[in-house]
């Protein structure tokens, strides 16, 4: 299944994710896709909000994962960008996150595409500049 929100603000786009986040189960496993300064960090925090995840939420540009606790589930935000060699994902224990009791999103997840389980839910988010500097949209494929 795919669906596709079409936003006009970061506010919407938000919204969007906190929606997502009100819906999100524990097991839930998220790719997020989408050039940089597109809005995935917004999105993010807006996933992170409808967890009641009560941390702030930004990119984890020096880690491979964040992790918030304070939420109704445990929320993990993979950046994998940095990550060199698969064996990487190993060593810092990926499997109790992607099986976890908890909710996953994973930036630059065609990095790691061998580790994707196949219920994961592919999020991504473009630009389009003809529609307008802050149109975006979001395509979420189940
Ligand atoms: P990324 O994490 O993808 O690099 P950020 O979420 O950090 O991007 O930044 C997105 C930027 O785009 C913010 O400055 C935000 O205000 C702006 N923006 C403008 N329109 C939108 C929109 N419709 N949705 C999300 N962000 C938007
Ligand atoms: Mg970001």
């Amino acid at each position: 299944m795919e669906t596709v929100i079409e936003t006009v603000s970061p506010e919407e786009t938000f919204e969007v994710g906190r929606q997502l986040g009100l819906l999100a189960k524990p097991g839930d496993i998220y790719t997020l896709k989408g050039d940089l300064g597109v809005g995935k960090t917004v999105f993010t925090q807006g996933v992170a909000k409808g967890l009641d995840v009560r941390e702030h939420v930004n990119s984890p540009t020096f880690t491979i994962i964040q992790v918030y606790d304070s939420g109704r589930f445990p929320f993990y935000h993979f950046d994998v960008y940095r990550i060199s060699d698969i064996e990487e994902m190993d060593e810092i224990g990926y499997e109790d996150y992607f099986f976890g009791d908890g909710i996953c999103m994973i930036e630059w997840a065609e990095l790691i595409s061998e580790l994707i389980p196949q219920n994961a839910k592919a999020i991504t988010i473009e630009k389009n500049l003809q529609k307008g500097f802050d149109y975006r949209k979001i395509t979420i494929r189940s």
